[in-house]
C-alpha cells in the first residue's frame, strides 16, 4: 500500500479557506476604513465652511453697517473677531472693485486674495480655507470681502486618523489568517475525519461505511454518496463472485465427464469400436463445454459491449425472417409446426448480432420444451414506440415458481418433465435479459405447466429509413 503523503501546507482546503479570508477581510476592512476617513473629511470641510458662510453674512453685515464710521471702526471689529479666533488663524481681508486689498486682518498676510468667482463658494488654498464674497455697496468702495481659516487642525485630526487606519489594517492582516485557519480547521474536521476512515477501507472488506452524523450538510451527502457508491461496488462485487463461482461449478461437471471418459479409455485395452465409444463421448462433452463457455462469454460482454461498441440499426424483422428460416429444419425433424408473423420494416438501434442471439434463444427454447405434434409461433409487430417480439408454444410450461426464476443463471427447471435431449446450460434466457436490459428493453414470460409458454420482448424503436425497409 502506497504510504499516505501529507498534504503541503500551501496545498490544504485548510489553507486557502485563509488565504482568500484574508484576503477579502483586508480588501473589506481597507475600503470600509478609508470610506470611513474620507467621511470624516467631508464632514469636518463642510463644518468649517459651514462657520465661514456664517462669517460672511457676518462681515457684509459690520461693512454695510460701520462703512458710515470710516474703515478704522469696521477693522476694529475686524480684529476683534479675528483675535476670538486666533487658534484657527482666522482672517478677514476688504477688497476693493479692482481686487486691490483695502484692509486686512493680521493673519492673513500669506493667503494671497481668493479669485473673484460669483458662486461664492469656500476654497481651499494651499492648507487654508477661504471664501470670497461680494459686499453690499458702501461709500468705502469696498466690493468685496475675503475670509479664511487655517485647516491646520484638520489635517492633524487625519494625519491622526490615517494611522489609526494603518494600525487597524496591520492588525487585521495579522488576526484574520490566523482566524481564518481555525475556522477552516474547524470546517473541514469532519472532511479529515471521512478521509481517515475511507482510507481504511478495503476491496476485500467493503461491509465498512463512511459515518453519516444525520444533519444533512455537505459532508453527510459526501458521505452518503460515497456509501452508496460503495452499496454498488460490493453488489458488483458479490455479483461477480457468485458468477465465477457458478461458472466454475457448471464447467465441472462436463470437465469431470471428460476425464472419467479418458480414465476408463486408459484403464485397459479394448477394441477399436469401445475407444471410439468413449472418444464419442469426450467430444460430446467437450462439445457441451465449448457451448457453456461460449455463453459465459457472452453473458459477461453483453451489457459492456452496448457501451463499448458503436449502435447500429438492426432490421429486427430481417433479422427474425432469418431465425425462422434457420429453425425450420429442426423443427421439421421435430415434427413441430413453426409459423411466423412477422411485420415488415421494423428497426432498432443496437447490436445486431446480439439481438439475433436472443431471438435464437428464444426459438431454441421454445422447439427444445415443445413435444413432437406441438406449435411454436413468433409474431413481430410494432406500436408508435416500441418493437414486441413474442415466441409462443404449446410445450411443457413452466411452473408458477420456476416463472419467477427462468431468468436467473443456471437456472433449469424440473428436469423429469424435459427431454433427454434438451439438456441445457441454463444460461440462455439469462443471456436474453442481460442483452435486452442493455437495448433498454425488457423481456417476460408467461406460461402455464402442461399449456405451453409465450416469451415477450419489448424494444424501444427507431424509425425506419428507406434502407430499413427495404432490407426488413
Ligand atoms: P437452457 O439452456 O436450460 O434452456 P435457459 O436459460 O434458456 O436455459 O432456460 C432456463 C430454463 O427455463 C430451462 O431449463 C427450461 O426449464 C425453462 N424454459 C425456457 N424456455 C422454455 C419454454 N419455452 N418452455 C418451457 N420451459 C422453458
Amino acid at each position: 500500500m502506497p504510504r499516505k503523503r501529507p498534504i503541503s501546507l500551501f496545498r490544504s482546503v485548510r489553507f486557502r479557506i485563509a488565504a482568500l479570508n484574508t484576503l477579502v477581510v483586508a480588501i473589506a476592512a481597507t475600503a470600509a476604513l478609508l470610506g470611513l476617513r474620507q467621511a470624516l473629511h467631508w464632514t469636518l470641510l463642510h463644518e468649517v465652511d459651514r462657520v465661514l458662510q456664517e462669517d460672511v453674512a457676518e462681515v457684509t453685515l459690520v461693512v454695510t453697517e460701520l462703512s458710515p464710521e470710516g474703515l478704522d471702526a469696521i477693522a476694529d471689529e475686524l480684529a476683534r473677531k479675528a483675535s476670538g479666533h486666533r487658534q484657527h488663524k482666522w482672517f478677514a481681508r476688504l477688497l476693493d472693485g479692482q481686487g486691490g486689498e483695502v484692509w486686512s486682518s493680521q493673519a492673513a498676510g500669506s493667503t494671497p486674495p481668493a479669485p473673484d468667482t460669483s458662486d461664492a463658494q469656500p476654497r481651499s488654498i494651499g492648507d487654508e480655507r477661504t471664501l470670497r464674497a461680494p459686499a453690499p455697496s458702501n461709500p468705502l468702495g469696498i466690493a468685496s470681502v475675503q475670509l479664511g481659516s487655517s485647516l491646520a487642525f484638520l489635517n492633524s485630526d487625519l494625519e491622526q486618523i490615517d494611522r489609526l487606519v494603518a494600525v487597524a489594517v496591520l492588525l487585521m492582516l495579522i488576526i484574520s489568517p490566523l482566524c481564518g485557519y481555525w475556522l477552516a480547521g474547524i470546517a473541514t474536521r469532519d472532511l479529515e475525519a471521512m478521509t481517515a476512515k475511507a482510507s481504511l477501507l478495503r476491496p476485500a472488506k467493503l461491509d465498512e461505511r463512511l459515518p453519516y452524523r444525520g444533519v444533512d450538510d455537505e459532508f453527510d451527502r459526501l458521505a452518503d454518496t460515497i456509501n452508496r457508491l460503495l452499496d454498488r461496488i460490493a453488489e458488483f462485487i458479490e455479483e461477480r463472485r457468485s458468477f465465477l463461482a457458478d461458472a466454475a461449478h457448471e464447467l465441472r461437471t462436463p470437465i469431470a465427464a471428460i476425464r472419467s471418459s479418458v480414465e476408463v479409455a486408459l484403464d485397459k485395452d479394448r477394441s477399436e469400436q469401445g475407444y471410439r465409444d468413449l472418444l464419442e463421448q469426450v467430444l460430446d462433452e467437450s462439445e457441451s463445454l465449448e457451448v457453456l463457455v461460449n455463453q459465459l462469454l457472452l453473458l459477461s460482454e453483453a451489457p459492456v459491449s452496448l457501451e463499448k461498441s458503436p449502435l447500429e440499426r438492426v432490421a429486427l424483422s430481417a433479422a427474425a425472417t432469418r431465425s425462422v428460416e434457420m429453425f425450420a429444419g429442426v423443427a421439421e425433424s421435430r415434427h413441430i409446426r413453426l409459423d411466423s408473423s412477422i411485420g415488415p420494416g421494423i428497426v432498432v438501434l443496437g447490436i445486431r448480432r446480439h439481438l439475433s442471439q436472443v431471438i435464437t434463444n428464444l426459438l431454441d427454447n421454445a422447439i427444445k420444451y415443445t413435444p413432437e405434434g406441438g406449435r411454436v409461433t413468433l409474431s413481430l409487430t410494432s406500436s408508435n414506440t416500441s418493437a414486441r417480439l413474442k415466441v409462443t408454444d404449446n410445450g411443457v410450461g413452466i411452473s408458477p415458481e420456476d416463472q419467477r426464476r427462468v431468468f436467473e443463471r443456471f437456472f433449469r427447471a424440473d428436469r423429469a418433465r424435459q427431454r433427454d435431449d434438451t439438456r441445457g446450460t441454463g444460461l440462455g434466457l439469462s443471456i436474453c435479459q442481460s442483452i435486452v436490459a442493455a437495448h433498454g428493453g425488457e423481456i417476460g414470460c408467461q406460461s402455464r405447466l402442461g399449456h405451453g409458454s409465450d416469451f415477450t420482448v419489448v424494444l424501444p424503436l427507431t424509425i425506419p429509413t428507406v434502407d430499413d425497409a427495404a432490407n426488413g
